[in-house]
């Protein structure tokens, strides 16, 4: 790891648009990451190495890389200056404090 930090901007950036629910389903693939955002691939790779670390995603041999929800709730509400934390309800998801419902994991 020669430069241990450089992915670590990225890393935050992927966590925060999952968390947020901004980012479902299947990751960017780690080419057009690099592109987008300047840095060398596997520097993208140790991002996404991170967040699978941390479970919010998961890598399908062959296929790519999934947004993996294996928390019950959901970080917090998309809606801007709610603040209110998600729960899983039915197939997506609802905030605790207004209501709003997000869609739950893709399944595909
Ligand atoms: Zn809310």
């Amino acid at each position: 790891m020669a430069y241990p930090t450089r992915s670590k901007p990225l890393a935050d950036e992927l966590r925060r648009k999952i968390t947020s629910g901004e980012l479902t389903g299947r990751l960017p693939s780690m080419l057009s990451l690099s592109e987008e955002h300047g840095m060398a691939v596997s520097t993208v790779q140790r991002a996404v190495q991170a967040l699978r670390r941390e479970g919010l995603v998961r890598t399908l041999k062959g296929s790519g890389v999934y947004v993996e929800r294996t928390s019950p709730t959901m970080a917090t509400c998309p809606v801007q200056g709610c603040g209110g934390s998600m729960e899983q309800h039915g197939y997506g998801w609802r905030c605790t404090r207004c209501g709003a419902t997000a869609p739950g994991p893709s399944t595909a």
